[in-house]
Parts: C-alpha cells; structure tokens; sequence
C-alpha cells in the first residue's frame, strides 16, 4: 500500500480512481447521516422487513430452489432482518451517535506543534457494494490534529458505521468520513485510509481475491503537507 501519494484505487464498478484526495465528495455536515444515498422514506422496521422477505422469496424461487424445504423456510425472514441491519446507516444520525462524547481538549493549540497527532488505527469495517449489493469489508484508519475539540476514541468506529451500513462505494465512505468528522472536531488537520477487500471481485468478474483497494481523504493540513501524510501512512501500519 502507498497512500501517501493520495492515490485512490477504483473500487469494484467503477470506471476510474476517486480524484484528489483533498477534493471533497460531498459538502462537510454534522447534522445527519445522510449524504450520497437515498433515504428509507420513514418505512416502520416492520414494513420494511415484510417487504425485503418477500422480495428474498422471489429470489429463492428465481435461483431454482424449493423455499418450502425445511431448510429454508426462515431464510427470507433472516435475510430481511440481517438487510435491514447492513443498511441501518440509513436511519442513523451522526450527532446521536457523537451525542457527548466531544470534549475539550485541555492542551489548547499554540501549545500543540505537528507531532500531537491522534491516531485511531484498524476499525473493522464492513459495507456492502452498490453495484452488486455484496459485501465490501476492510480496516479504517483516522488521524487528526486536534485543535479545540477531541473525540471520544469508541467514536471513531461508530462514525465509520453509520456510513459503511449501507450501499456504498468504498470511496464515498472515505469521503463521507473525512467530511463528517472535520464538522464534528474542527481539526487542525485530518486523513482517513481506507484498505479493503471486495467479495464482488473475489466471486465473481475477474476473481481476484488478492487485490484490495486502498482509498484515502486528507483534510487541512493533511491535504498541504506530504510529510504528514506520510507519517500517517507509516504509523498505520506499524
Ligand atoms: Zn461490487
């Protein structure tokens, strides 16, 4: 991997890289976990899972099997239940996730130089791909330069889950992110990478599971300075 370049790898059905890292997707907003994908139209959980488990019937019968086997009689209803949790970013706001875990940080800058970089490493992501509503699965890593305000570190993957349980691209989530994260903490600086393996190009297409795709945001100073990206980079992997 070398995102210190800010290169971004084109995720499963897309045509080319994302652009520059420091070129925003999507405007910064801390007030809901929208962005990029449609809502769910206030269904109720009920209505919702009724409607997934018969489209899950349709599709049992569609491949060829008998949805009247014992053992798959329950199937339709698990998937919708487990569909209905993998797109749950959906219905999740990013400032009651957040809620009061955004402090004070008590070293004030003018105090802080370049080196007081916090950095949250190997959160578990999981996604499912737009293109083929297959799984997407990976690690994220956050690094930021507080200036008034620092996070709660639980916070940081709770973030990631709100934008990763959807339908998704792998560089919308890097984005998206990014995005949030400056409106919350007003960082000095701020860089997320993204490494992820894309079960849509392992099962199928051109079946090459060893490929994984590394995305990367850097915000502020991480967007001026190579030499932090770089740090970054390095401490990710260390
Ligand atoms: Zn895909």
């Amino acid at each position: 991997m070398d995102a210190s370049g800010g290169a971004a790898a084109a995720s499963c059905g897309s045509a080319g890289a994302s652009g520059s890292p420091s070129a925003p997707v999507t405007p910064p907003s801390s007030e809901t976990g929208s962005g990029g994908a449609a809502e769910s139209g206030g269904s109720t959980e009920a209505e919702r899972v009724a409607r997934i488990e018969a489209a899950a019937g349709e599709i049992l019968e569609a491949v060829g099997e008998d949805r009247g086997r014992q053992g798959l009689q329950e199937t339709p209803l698990r998937f919708a239940k487990a569909m209905d949790f993998f797109t749950s970013g959906y219905r999740a706001a990013i400032d009651d996730v957040v809620n009061d875990a955004v402090f004070l940080n008590e070293r004030q800058c003018g105090e802080c130089d370049a080196s007081d970089v916090v950095v949250v490493r190997d959160i578990d992501m999981f996604s499912l791909c737009e293109h083929h509503m297959v799984p997407f699965y990976g690690k994220i890593h956050i690094a930021y330069l507080p200036g008034a305000k620092i996070l709660g570190l639980s916070k940081f993957a709770r973030v990631t889950d709100v934008y990763a349980r959807r339908l998704q691209v792998q560089e919308r989530i890097t984005q998206q992110v990014a995005d949030a994260l400056t409106a919350i903490l007003e960082p000095r600086g701020l860089m997320v990478i993204v490494e992820a393996t894309h079960l849509c190009m392992c099962m199928r297409g051109v079946e090459k599971c060893g490929a994984s795709t590394v995305t990367t945001a850097a915000r502020g100073a991480y967007a001026e300075s190579p030499a932090l990206r770089q740090e970054f980079v390095a401490l990710s992997k260390s």
